[in-house]
């Protein structure tokens, strides 16, 4: 036992093993810092134990890093550890390096276990590899309850969950135990069930979908595969020019240039109307609609908590899916990929919603109502994998800690349901809308509030206002880096 302050980290994912190295570099004390996560590793979480060398990470790395001013971090990770030359394929046309996502994986994992030997406060950081059940807030303290039976009290407790399971379409729910049926993504082993010339349809046209194609096509999948999406959107390129300002900038800026030069606070419809008008004027000889697009992206989180609720929710029902296909962008391999099986007439995309599914045969029959012509459509096909993406509710969840939190009235659905409900400062809301004051979120379950906290420069931005908060005497922000990217 020590006196030392206690923070318990639930989830040992990026977000949880990014905030565990801000905290024991940023503390003015000596800290005792547990990661609570059942698997073995840490900092990989869902995306990043990745180990199809085909699932790479969508944007440059660097903008993957735990370090804001330290940006190339990773890539000098890749250059002195060998893994840069294992992966020549990495660098794009552009010149800028797209890695495998298992390869920041073992970076973060990597890194964590560097502070965790010695950091700048003395902290210790420590992996209790168990799943937590509970979080319970007193006035002095908050407890979290393990699986294992034992309860750890806590000065703070920050929740670092990330996604939950890919939900099951609703309309998909009478075939879910059918063979044929992968209802989760990433677990790419479970496609060599799938044989080389079978039929398969993808639930879903995004990011999930192309790395999907690329992950089959490696195992040298041949059979047909359609991507069946309600709109039929597929995700953007990449910028082919460098961005003036970098990223880091952006994310982390009080007060950007586009909402100055407004000069006023901006509705949803004058936000889509300037953007608009900003890609219009673009001269594409020398830039793109990314550049603009990008400055309202990363401003997103000021123009979100601008807008009324009802804002909001016209902008989740007519915006939000075509900002995804703008803002979600393959990497070029993985485009490539995507492309050259569009070229050689194996896959193919289709717009319509849903309407339902049952087995026929070894196969299975999938009925969905054509978005170009309005009349019902069928497929026979082998496989049905589910591209739709995680479940973002909590009150939703199947996992325990979520259902406990919210049935023990300690958190509550952020509006619009995407994640948990927190303030400003990542700290969560109760029940009755209650700030706590030792019990915060960081990672996707904040993007309800912060419009976006997916991607690795929000998380970093996230923890960062969270160690503010959880750590009053912390040290100095880090310096962001500035120029092009
Ligand atoms: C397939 C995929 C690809 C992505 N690619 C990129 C990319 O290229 N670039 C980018 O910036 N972002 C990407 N993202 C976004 C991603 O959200 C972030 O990069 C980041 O990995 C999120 O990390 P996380 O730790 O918050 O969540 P997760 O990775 O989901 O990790 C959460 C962790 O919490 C643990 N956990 C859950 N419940 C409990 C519990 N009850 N008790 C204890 N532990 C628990 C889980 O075991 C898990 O390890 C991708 C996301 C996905 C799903």
């Amino acid at each position: 036992m020590t006196d030392r302050r206690v923070v318990v980290i639930v989830g040992g994912g990026f977000s949880g093993a990014a905030c565990a190295i801000h905290l024991s570099q940023r503390s003015q004390e000596p800290l005792d810092i547990r990661i609570v996560e059942p698997s073995a590793a840490l900092g990989m979480g869902i995306a990043h134990a990745a180990v199809d060398p085909d699932l790479r990470l969508n944007g440059p790395a660097h903008i993957h890093s735990p370090y804001p001013d330290a940006p190339g971090d990773f890539a000098d990770w890749m250059a002195r550890t060998g893994e840069a030359a294992l992966d020549p394929q990495a660098t794009a046309a552009s010149g800028l390096v797209f890695a495998r996502r298992g390869a920041f994986g073992r970076y973060m994992a990597a890194e964590v276990a560097r502070h965790a030997r010695s950091n700048p406060s003395g902290s210790a950081i420590d992996h209790v590899q168990q799943q937590a059940l509970r979080a319970s807030p007193g006035a002095a303290h908050v407890e979290v309850g393990l699986h294992g039976g034992q309860r750890i009290r806590a000065d703070h407790c920050i929740l670092a969950l990330g996604w939950n399971a890919v939900g099951t379409p609703r309309e998909l729910s009478a075939i879910s135990d059918h063979p044929g049926w992968f209802g989760n993504p990433w677990a790419t082993h479970r496609f060599d069930a799938i044989g080389s010339g079978a039929s398969v349809l993808l639930i879903g046209s995004g990011l999930t979908a192309s790395d999907t194609f690329a992950v089959l096509a490696a195992k040298g999948h041949q059979g047909p595969v359609l991507a069946l999406s309600r709109r039929g959107l597929r995700p953007a390129s990449q910028n082919p020019h460098r961005s003036t300002r970098s990223m880091w900038e952006r994310v982390f800026e009080q007060d950007p240039p586009l909402l100055r030069e407004a000069g006023h606070a901006l509705s949803m419809r004058q936000t889509v109307a300037l953007l608009r008008r900003k890609i219009a004027e673009v001269d594409e000889a020398t830039s793109s609609w990314h550049v603009p697009f990008d400055e309202f992206r990363d401003a997103a989180w000021i123009l979100w908590n601008q807008w009324s609720p009802a804002e909001q929710r016209q902008y989740q029902r007519h915006v939000k899916s075509w900002y995804d296909s703008f803002r979600f962008r393959n990497p070029p391999q993985t485009e490539a990929i995507a492309r050259a099986g569009v070229e050689r007439g194996q896959l193919g995309f289709a717009a319509g919603r849903l309407r339902g599914a049952h087995r026929r045969g070894h196969g299975l029959h999938v009925s969905y109502a054509s978005r170009e012509r309005g009349e019902c459509q069928t497929l026979h096909v082998d496989a049905i994998i589910n591209c739709t993406g995680p479940q973002p509710r909590p009150s939703a969840s199947q996992n325990p800690f979520w259902q406990a939190l919210i049935a023990d009235g300690v958190g509550r659905d952020a509006p619009g349901g995407a994640g948990i409900d927190v303030d400003m400062g990542g700290r969560l809301l109760d029940a009755h809308g209650r700030v706590h004051d030792r019990l915060f979120a960081i990672g996707p379950p904040t993007n309800g509030r912060f419009a976006e906290a997916i991607a690795v420069p929000y998380i970093v931005r996230g923890i960062l206002d969270v160690a503010r908060h959880a750590l009053p005497h912390a040290h100095s922000e880090p310096t962001v880096l500035q120029g092009s990217t």
